[in-house]
């Protein structure tokens, strides 16, 4: 029965209002493109046979999505390995084992623990003991495993693009002569392991006139400097976001793309469950400036669109409105004048904080107006500085020159893609080829790789020994689960070749490093061994977070410069949210995992905001040219609401040529217009169409439901599949959730069963969930989730068993929005197991919608009768394409499989299990046990274990003292689509709002 029936046959009931949401701006127009969505399982051409073309580039995907590696690789390393042969008392083969590690990106490292099963690591999930991890993991952390069998990896030395050794490049090395190293650099990322940063100051000890640059394409070289600027010394700045009522984002994406480890999110989201009425008075307010929409700016609660250019301004306004409060009817000046008496009325819980994109005086002001405000919502720790080490664009832009200018006689690059990532004007690439030993360390054949004369396959992370400092300084042991498949090595043990250490061996040069740094006997009286093992037990180096200082600012020294003139289009340079600064563009998971706020997959586009696609009449796909002197990049435009006017965003990562087979030409290069002296944002810029489309792979309406509002003769009527309300509509009524959906009495044709005993179930907060999309990769992971390639994904064909809904509420200029993951809903009336003619999905006595896949003969009528579009077709012979790919490679295989769930085969249907094969491991564990009952207690599925704002709960619904029954019994518990009677197992509680009363109202 459709919802339109249903509405007509209770014409009595009374309108329930609301706010409309919407996910498109084709939904806003009901196009017949967007009708299709809706009443569709599958649009129009999804059975449509694959041309060799599209074949062909589906079965590259499938070779890096699933992984290709070396069968011979699938071993523990060799300090580690014990010969099965003799028999261990603690192995059980087919046990999965798991270990910790840390993975490091850019400035930040986060504690992670990897499973690994017979020795190839299959999972990684955060590590609860790790301060920046919390127990979570980032999306890009999870999709960090794809790499390690990634078969485009280089798997080499090269000589001058000609295959060489190890042994030669030994030996070459050894034929250097680098004297007192005049014309030696050294070019890295940020060091943030220890072991590198000691080998650093040997190679600078030996070589005294080298120079040793850091260069990081998205950096926090701009909040350093900032807080050089406010205090007068180098300090590491941590918000406490759980300690703060009322937060200021000017710039900062810090619950998406400018805060890479899950600490952000963990703390902002502590303030955003409500569990009694006492929580209703800690629900935080956050409010964001900024000018792309950025997933912080979908979860603010008041977000002011302007140019990055603008937010200095915006600062120094809000500094003096502290004091004077503006007058004005402006929206701008109402915003500021409303911002500063909360803040003010905050007092110590305020919190102001900048973004990356911000220059050091927008930093600084943060620091300054946090001063003034008493706020205790922010602690610092003293930076390390380290002695002669150039870091930042200008140190980049000298060594640049000294390139040039040939000064510069060996370069040594540890890590990074300095050729694809330094800014355009350096022409770094062309400064690299007139270095005559150049140096390459990476895990790619890539652009840098082209240019140097020496290329060396890096190991990746979880196949060598290492360690990383997190921001608040504690360090882990970065552990390998595998041998470097393809014989790479890491920068430590690079290093430890040109300095021609004794230790060559990662796990020589790590441990020794730390035995160094222990007394021999510590104070507790643990060995140095104990020490060590207990660091790889727990993942972090008991004593080694930063201790806190307490700077001052001082103002004199703040100096901002006078307000941008507008001038041209301003074009903002942001990290991608799925290939981060190109290093994952090789990453099938993560191509393909939406954009949390566009939903594009497999590409990046140039925003715009609404009024300027009006004002130019460009849509979607629309071909521009951006040119500012002899800088032009050509790109796809998409229209974002809520962007800032006059202004582009584009992020960066994307239009690699030498990326590898997956991520090689997807998307544009946003690096080819970001220059040194506008690193960020950049004024001046001319755009123009230039009559060319671009096919854009958008999952927006991917998925869409049947609701009333989509039918215009009941418009009036909404029943809002996502809700929310304020937390002041909430005290008034407590039923406000529930109500905004009238749900008729229903009395099913099936007898109904009484669940009893053990029964699944999930309660997903929307309050908490702030669209980070890591459940949507962590259950791709978990679950053998194929990537389909851009072709099928615009076939409507991804295979993502959970998917993220992004919803939109307002204007379309300047519009909310909110995030609602999808799952199946593993219904008790579930109206596809009615459908299926050979009862392949039933349902089990403990609640779950199952699949027996070899039953299953693709009808699809389950998909076609599912409400809430979480089934998904299997077209094509994933699987069985990427065997094909075996035959070509036959030493190759799949080691990513987790080996606990089906790899499932074509012309069958697939969707969320509620991750039994974790149900059936803790029931085996508690008979082997010999516990005497399952109670179901201690089962996460792979989505609530990585989800940073801990807003999925799951478990026995029977059980009043499971999280999951508490929380189906608050009153903003929903069902979605509870009016059809299919009674949803997974239910979500509603998202409770904290708006200021003077800008809701005005
Ligand atoms: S539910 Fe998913 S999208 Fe939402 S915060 Fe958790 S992991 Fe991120």
């Amino acid at each position: 029965m459709s919802l339109v029936q249903i509405k007509t046959q209770n014409p009595t009931q009374q309108p329930v209002t609301g706010p409309e949401y919407w996910r498109s701006l084709d939904q806003l127009a009901d196009t017949p493109e967007f009708r299709q969505w809706v009443q569709r399982e599958f649009p129009e051409d999804a059975s449509v046979v694959l041309d060799g073309n599209s074949r062909r580039s589906m079965l590259k995907i499938m070779a890096a999505s699933f992984g290709l590696a070396g069968l011979a690789a699938c071993s523990r390393p060799e300090v580690r390995l014990a010969p099965q042969a003799r028999g261990r008392y603690d192995y059980i083969p087919g046990a999965p084992y798991n270990y910790t590690s840390v993975f490091s990106l850019g400035d930040h490292a986060s504690g992670v623990i990897v499973q690994t099963n017979e020795g190839r690591p299959s999972k990684i999930e955060g590590n609860p003991d790790h301060p920046a991890s919390m127990g979570a993991a980032t999306a890009l952390a999870q999709a960090s495993l794809l790499g390690v069998y990634d078969p485009d990896r280089s798997k080499t030395v090269l000589d001058g693009g000609k295959e060489s050794s190890w042994e030669k490049f030994e030996a070459a090395v050894k034929g250097l002569s680098l004297g007192d190293g005049s014309g030696l650099r050294f070019l890295s990322g940020t060091v943030v392991s220890p072991t590198l940063e000691s080998l650093r100051a040997d190679a600078l000890k030996k070589w005294p006139k080298a120079k040793w640059v850091e260069y990081e394409s998205l950096s926090r070289e701009n909040e350093r400097n900032g807080a050089v600027l406010a205090f007068g010394q180098a300090v590491d700045v941590h918000p406490q976001f759980d300690k703060a009522k009322v937060i200021l984002s000017l710039d900062y994406d810090f619950l998406g793309t400018d805060y890479p480890t899950p600490l952000a999110t963990k703390l902002f989201s502590k303030n955003r469950h409500v569990d009694s009425e006492a929580d209703l008075e800690k629900i935080s307010r956050l409010y964001v400036v900024e000018s792309q929409f950025s997933l912080t700016g979908a979860n603010a609660e008041h977000r002011l669109r302007m140019q990055g250019g603008d937010v200095q301004k915006f600062a120094v306004d809000l500094a003096a409105a502290l004091s004077a409060p503006p007058a004005g009817g402006d929206k701008r000046t109402k915003f500021i004048a409303a911002l500063a008496k909360d803040l003010k009325a905050a007092g110590k819980e305020a919190l102001v904080v900048a973004g990356p994109r911000q220059p050091a005086i927008v930093h600084a002001l943060a620091h300054q107006i946090n001063q003034t405000l008493g706020a205790g919502t922010v602690t610092y720790t003293k930076a390390s500085t380290t002695d002669r080490v150039d870091s930042g664009v200008d140190a980049i832009k000298t060594l640049t020159g000294e390139m040039t200018g040939g000064q510069v006689a060996t370069l040594i690059i540890l890590g990074g893609n300095p050729a694809y990532t330094a800014p355009a004007d350096l022409q770094f690439g062309a400064a690299l080829a007139k270095v005559a030993n150049s140096i390459h360390l990476g895990a790619y054949d890539d652009e840098t790789a082209a240019a140097a004369k020496w290329h060396l396959p890096e190991a990746h992370y979880l196949e060598t020994w290492g360690d990383a400092r997190s921001i608040d300084g504690v360090v882990a042991i970065q552990q390998p689960m595998i041998e470097p498949i393809f014989g790479g090595k890491s920068a430590i043990e690079v290093m430890a070749v040109l300095l021609d250490s004794k230790d060559r061996k990662g796990y020589d040069l790590v441990k020794n490093y730390w035995a160094s740094q222990w007394p021999a006997t510590s104070k507790d009286n643990v060995s140095r061994d104990n020490a060590w093992k207990k660091a790889l037990n727990d993942g972090v180096l008991a004593g080694t977070k930063a201790a806190e200082i307490k700077p001052t600012v001082d103002g004199k020294r703040l100096h901002p410069s006078p307000a941008v003139v507008a001038n041209g289009i301003e074009v903002g340079f942001v990290p991608s949210a799925t290939t981060w600064d190109g290093r994952f563009a090789n990453n099938a998971w993560m191509q393909e995992a939406p954009d949390p706020i566009t939903k594009l997959v497999w590409t990046n586009v140039a925003l715009i905001s609404p009024a300027m696609g009006r004002e130019k009449g460009w849509k979607d796909g629309d071909m521009v040219a951006l040119t500012r002197g002899n800088l032009k990049l050509e790109a796809a435009v998409m229209v974002q609401p809520g962007h800032a006017d006059n202004a582009v965003t584009i992020a960066l990562g994307y239009g690699r040529p030498r990326a590898g087979t997956v991520g090689a030409n997807v998307g544009y290069n946003a690096g080819l217009i970001r220059t040194s002296d506008n690193f960020w944002f950049s004024q001046g810029f001319a755009i123009a169409a230039t009559g060319d489309k671009a096919i854009l792979a958008n999952t927006q309406e991917h998925g869409s439901m049947e609701e009333p509002q989509l039918v215009a003769s009941i418009k009036p009527r909404y029943r809002p599949l996502v809700r929310e309300t304020t937390i002041e509509e909430y005290k008034k009524n407590s039923k406000a959730i529930e109500e905004m959906s009238e749900v008729p009495e229903l009395d099913s044709v099936y007898p109904q069963l009484k669940w009893e005993g053990l029964q699944w179930g999930m309660a997903i907060d929307l309050g908490a969930c702030t669209g980070c999309n890591a459940c949507v990769v962590a259950c791709q992971a978990e679950n053998n989730v194929p990537s389909v390639g851009k072709d099928q994904v615009l076939r409507g064909r991804e295979m993502h068993w959970l998917r993220m809904d992004r919803y939109y509420v307002g204007s379309v200029d300047d519009p909310r929005a909110v995030e609602q993951p999808i799952p199946c809903m593993q219904c008790e009336n579930a109206p596809c197991e009615n459908v299926c003619p050979v009862q392949a999905t039933t349902h089990s006595p403990e609640g779950l919608n199952d699949m027996a896949y070899n039953r299953c003969v693709g009808t699809r009528y389950c998909a076609n009768n599912c409400p809430f579009k979480v089934r998904h077709f299997n077209f094509l012979d994933w699987h069985k394409n990427f065997l094909e790919r075996r035959r070509i490679e036959p030493e190759l295989m799949s080691m990513v499989y987790n080996p606990d769930v089906t790899v499932r085969m074509r012309g069958i249907m697939e969707k969320c299990t509620y991750c039994v094969q974790r149900i059936q491991e803790a029931r085996i564990a508690t008979k082997t046990d010999n516990r005497r009952e399952f109670t179901g207690e201690g089962v996460v599925t792979a989505c609530q274990q990585t989800c940073p704002a801990d807003a999925i709960a799951f478990g026995n619904i029977n059980d009043p003292r499971s999280k999951v029954a508490q929380l189906k019994k608050q009153e903003r518990n929903y069902a979605m689509l509870a009016e059809l009677d299919v009674r949803p197992r997974t239910t979500y509680l509603g998202r409770l709002r904290n708006p200021n009363p003077e800008l809701e109202a005005s």
